[in-house]
């Protein structure tokens, strides 16, 4: 039999199967799955947009866009640092260097392939509660690509939301309550039927959309690189770039040594770096800290993901294994200063989670982690929302209801049905 463009490949015991749009694999079992693809050899096609990499997304269906990573080269950044080969991939909105991903984060590599890949499977409609960079994202590609997105939001978060477009495929449900009682209503929106969950690392096409930054590099640098430097809070990204770059080495032109990760992550809220200094699988109690508080005082926000992939097989754990990776930890201060150095050297401002991961390169450089001739790749994962309001009429998100946490399931469908 035929295996048709993909497969899914359990990563606790192997087994092959069909996508079936779920995020476990058939029998259950709690690691990842992966795709596997039939074309092994790296082909972009001759376009700009992220679905040059068709192949190696887990889609049949396409949108056209301009949006990428772009992965260039910043001489000043270079000099200030002190490095020789040294390539930045940036996620956002830059028009100097060709960067037009208007959410302004790599959340919007997830959204793209993550509604191609719900549009193959018969259109279902998702739904996600966030008011963050994946919001934006999902809303922004919905507006863009025509599908439907339902997002639920606590009440305090709602003005936060803003694209460049204003859409009726985005159902906006503020929710009176906080972050908890926003996941608990998204929860019970999936459970109506019809709708299925974002389903964060579980979802293989966010993971290989994330993976694209990689692919670019491939492209434009035509190698591996030696260290791939990136400010994590569910170490997606690092699992992704590990993936895509096992593909990069499957074709066999690209080398066959894996890049070292090297993911950041902003103190005092640190869990996945603190296990894994401690050499261990598991995130224990007290690596989460004080939690809330700990939370509450870092700068990066979106790095402080609680329940991040780590232990499963297949997530961060396996993948830092793999490469020999190194966790970094940074504080406010120095992300700040690395956000300075950045701004002296390129025009545009990165998010809060792109200065973490500057700021661990200039801490991997001064103790000499990072050798000045190695081939460095900086993932500058968001940036660009100052430039992108400057050029565009940014228009916030209207909510089509805000609820009780005691509404109805009646009074839920009728919402989500208008
Ligand atoms: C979500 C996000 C990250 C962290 O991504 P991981 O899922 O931990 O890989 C980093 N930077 C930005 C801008 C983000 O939005």
């Amino acid at each position: 039999m035929s295996m048709g463009k993909y497969e899914l490949v359990c990563q606790e015991d192997g087994e092959v199967f069909e996508d079936g749009y779920g995020l476990f694999c058939p029998s259950g079992h709690k690691g990842l799955m992966r795709t596997r693809y039939e074309v092994r050899e790296f082909s972009p096609r001759p376009c700009k947009g992220i679905f040059k990499f068709y192949d190696w997304l887990p889609v049949r269906s396409v949108y056209e866009t301009d949006s990428c990573p772009v992965v260039f080269r910043s001489e000043k950044l270079s000099k200030e640092l002190g490095l020789n080969d040294l390539w930045v991939g940036l996620t956002g909105y830059y028009p100097e260097r060709d960067c037009r991903s208007m959410s302004c984060t790599f959340k919007e590599m997830e959204a793209y392939p993550t509604y191609a890949r719900l549009r193959d499977s018969g259109g279902k409609t998702i739904v996600l509660a966030s008011a963050g960079n994946t919001a934006r994202a999902f809303a922004q590609i919905a507006a863009e690509t025509g599908n439907r997105c339902i997002i639920v939001v606590p009440e305090t978060s709602a003005d936060k939301l803003t694209v460049t477009e204003r859409s009726e495929n985005v159902t906006l449900i503020t929710v009176k309550g906080d972050y908890a009682d926003a996941i608990a209503l998204a929860d019970r929106v999936v459970a109506l039927g019809d709708f299925v969950s974002e389903g964060g690392a579980r979802n293989v096409a966010r993971r290989d959309g994330m993976g694209t930054v990689m692919l670019q590099f491939a492209q434009t640098a035509g190698r591996l690189p030696d260290s791939y430097f990136q400010g994590v809070g569910s170490g997606t990204g690092g699992i992704s770039a590990w993936e895509a770059s096992l593909r990069l080495i499957g074709d066999g032109r690209f080398g066959d040594r894996l890049p070292r990760l090297r993911l950041s992550q902003n103190l005092p809220f640190t869990p996945m770096a603190k296990a894994w200094n401690a050499g261990r699988r598991e995130i224990l109690p007290e690596d989460l800290g004080k939690e809330r508080e700990d939370v509450s005082q870092v700068y990066a926000e979106v790095l402080t993901n609680r329940k991040p992939p780590y232990s499963m097989k297949g997530g961060v754990f396996d993948a830092m294994t793999a490469c020999d990776g190194s966790f970094i930890e940074v504080t406010n201060d120095e992300a700040r200063s690395a956000e300075r150095m950045w701004m002296q050297c390129e025009n545009v401002r990165p998010d809060p989670a792109a200065s973490v991961a500057l700021a661990s390169l200039v801490k991997a450089v001064g103790d000499g982690t990072v050798d000045r001739d190695e081939c460095v790749f900086l993932n500058m994962t968001g940036a660009g929302r100052d430039r992108v309001s400057e050029d565009y009429d940014l228009v916030t998100v209207a909510p089509k209801a805000d609820v009780d946490t005691d509404v109805t399931d009646e009074e839920l469908r009728a919402i989500v049905d208008a």
